[in-house]
């Protein structure tokens, strides 16, 4: 089968994909975004970046008065993250599939969280990556990561 452009109309699909510090510090960065480009998903976008308070507030509000809500941000803040627009077809849900469950130890050999994540005891919240959950989701965050882009 041939790779076909997408026709002018349709609809480009892109997720938000977060190497988060854990991902970075550990050196992956290079490992999982080639997972990404061997699934046959283009980079649109990526930066290296210090999060700050007021951008996790928004990205995570759903998440809000969770208990793991706390830790969650303090460890997104304790280091660089890579965020990355991939986009392909399907992309919002296959990003999620190769990414794997949210509990490493639980994510499925194969996936990014089932091959190179770690059990930290309570820290699940040092999963590697970040997908985002729904189209929905994909351009609220985009939007809040890459400000000024207009993607
Ligand atoms: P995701 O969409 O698979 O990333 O998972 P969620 O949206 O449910 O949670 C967001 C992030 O919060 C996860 O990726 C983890 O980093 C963290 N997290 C989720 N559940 C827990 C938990 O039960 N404990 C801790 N410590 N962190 C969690
Ligand atoms: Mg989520």
């Amino acid at each position: 089968m041939t790779d076909v452009a997408p026709a002018a109309t349709e609809t480009i699909e892109r997720t938000l994909v977060l190497v988060k510090p854990d991902g970075v510090r550990r050196g992956l960065s290079g490992e999982i975004l080639r997972r990404i480009e061997a699934k046959g998903y283009t980079l649109a976008a990526a930066h290296l970046l210090d999060a700050t308070p007021e951008l996790l507030a928004a990205h995570y509000a759903e998440h809000e008065g969770k208990p793991f809500y706390q830790p969650l941000v303090d460890f997104m803040l304790s280091g660089k993250i890579l965020a990355v627009v991939a986009e392909g077809q399907g992309v919002v849900p296959g990003f999620r599939s190769l990414a794997g469950a949210t509990n490493p130890t639980e994510a499925a050999p194969g996936t990014i969280r089932g091959d190179l994540g770690r059990d930290w005891g309570l820290k699940v919240q040092q999963n590697l990556v970040h997908g985002s959950d729904s189209d929905e989701s994909a351009a609220r965050e985009i939007a809040l990561w890459f400000p000024g882009l207009g993607l």
